[in-house]
């Protein structure tokens, strides 16, 4: 299984210059890239330009909507960025959850729509500082993986590469990541209840990645664990020589 290094650029930066130049410098830097898949999710104008931009490095959305096309002011279909060349899609990050009030309901039906036009989605779960004071972790993470599968058949999932992303709430964007030895422990209970859902072999088949405050110091301690199959970076993705010398670490193992 290829590690997975997954930069979320957000919303940012703030105009197609400066996208296409932080794209082309990474392009550059991993250009060699071999035992890593490295994917890049710009906000969705930059996707053509960067999408025309051919490179070893793949195309990724932060979020879609669930129907393939109709009277959805404002929404993105997954069949829309399919055809743009885009191969990953995020779902449930935890802003949207937050500050658009995403519901389990919803990244189901989102999830059913990118597997059906045979995009991989990456889901993301994860605790909030309270609830994880409260040690409601396990209780939360089985919650949002149970209601995003929901009538998603085991072959859907065989047919996909399929990534979670443990996610706690309180790591993101705040500098204070999740221990190496807890995100292993959650990651571990997100393959139990992955295996219980479907089974065991395609548990092991599903990336599980650690997302949180990552940058180039941290990135190692993860990516040391087998069972952590890769990362979701977010602000470290902004600053090209911190993402080349994530991506790479794998290179040099
Ligand atoms: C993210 O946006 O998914 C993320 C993990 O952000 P950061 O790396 O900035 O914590």
């Amino acid at each position: 299984m290829k590690v997975l290094i997954v930069g979320n650029w957000k919303c940012n930066p703030t105009s197609q210059k400066k996208a296409e130049h932080l794209f082309n410098l990474l392009k550059k830097s991993l250009k060699n890239i071999k035992k890593t898949e490295v994917v890049i999710c710009p906000p969705f104008p930059y996707l053509p330009i960067i999408a025309k931009n051919s490179s070893i490095i793949k195309l990724g959305a932060q979020n879609c909507f669930f129907a393939r096309e109709g009277p959805f002011t404002g929404e993105i279909s997954p069949l829309m960025l399919k055809n743009l060349g885009v191969k990953y899609v995020i779902l449930g990050h935890s802003e949207r959850r937050k500050i658009l009030r995403e519901t389990d309901e919803m990244i189901n039906k989102k999830l059913l729509a990118v597997l059906e036009e045979k995009l991989f989605p990456i889901l993301c779960v994860g605790e909030t500082k309270e609830e994880r004071k409260r040690g409601e972790t396990f209780k939360v993470l089985e919650k949002q993986i149970k209601n995003s599968f929901k009538k998603i058949s085991k072959s859907k999932i065989q047919l996909s590469k399929l990534s979670i992303a443990y996610e706690p709430v309180w790591a993101i964007g705040t500098g204070n990541p999740c221990l190496p030895d807890e995100a292993l422990i959650a990651v571990l209970f997100i393959r139990k209840i992955l295996s219980k859902i479907f089974s065991k072999k395609i548990a092991n088949q599903i990336h599980i990645l650690y997302g949180g405050s990552v940058n180039s110091k941290n990135a190692r301690d993860y990516l040391q664990e087998s069972q952590i199959n890769g990362l979701l970076v977010g602000g470290a993705s902004l600053d090209p020589k911190e993402f080349t010398q994530i991506a790479k670490i794998t290179e040099s193992a």
